[in-house]
């Protein structure tokens, strides 16, 4: 990809606003470690004792301490929150399950992609065409939704999944292949003797 040029605006790290904002959002705490840590100038300019003074000298003290402890209840629930969905993620991960149709037809139906925020009707369009073949979004057993992509192309599915993965900066998370053999018929019960 082509570099784009770096603006003049400079933006918090972590939660995408002026470093100014970074006190009303929910993510204060880690704004204020990045900025300490990428922009030292700015980092004093914003939290230095005298900045801070200037400031909340128009504020009462009472005020003041309410406002503290809602955003440190905002800022725990947050944490909170991001730490379950990482090891929600972690947890996860994605399978092919190559599926004969018949002797020589399969198809490749992929689950597990929901927890990462991919747009499953947008992917199975891709592969319609990467693959030219037909691709669509279902409900499995579990109510879970999946891409079944017809033809046999788990390997190529896979390694455009890792890189997908990859670019989110998901790189732990596994792709596994597993086989569903067509199911035969059950022999026919032997009666008791
Ligand atoms: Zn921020």
């Amino acid at each position: 990809m082509a570099e784009v040029e770096v603006s003049k605006v400079f933006y918090c790290g972590i939660c995408t606003f002026p470093p100014e904002y970074c006190e009303f959002g929910a993510t204060f705490k880690k704004c204020k470690f990045w900025l300490e840590e990428n922009n030292r100038q700015l980092f004093d300019q914003l939290y230095s004792d005298d900045a801070l003074a200037n400031a909340t000298s128009s504020l009462s003290l009472e005020k003041q301490e309410k406002i503290d402890k809602d955003l440190q209840k905002k800022q725990a629930k947050e944490e909170a929150k991001q730490e379950r969905e990482l090891q929600k993620k972690l947890a996860s991960k994605v399978v092919l399950k190559r599926i004969e149709r018949t002797k020589r037809k399969h198809a490749i139906a992929i689950s597990g992609l929901e927890v990462f925020e991919i747009d499953m009707k947008k992917l199975a369009k891709t592969f319609a065409s990467k693959f030219a073949t037909g691709c669509s979004v279902t409900k499995n057993a579990e109510k879970k939704e999946e891409i079944i992509v017809q033809g046999d192309v788990g390997d190529a599915v896979e390694e455009y999944i890792s890189g997908l993965l990859k670019e989110k900066g998901l790189t732990d998370i596994k792709v596994e292949q597993i086989e569903e053999k067509k199911k035969k018929k059950a022999p026919p019960a032997i009666p008791p003797q």
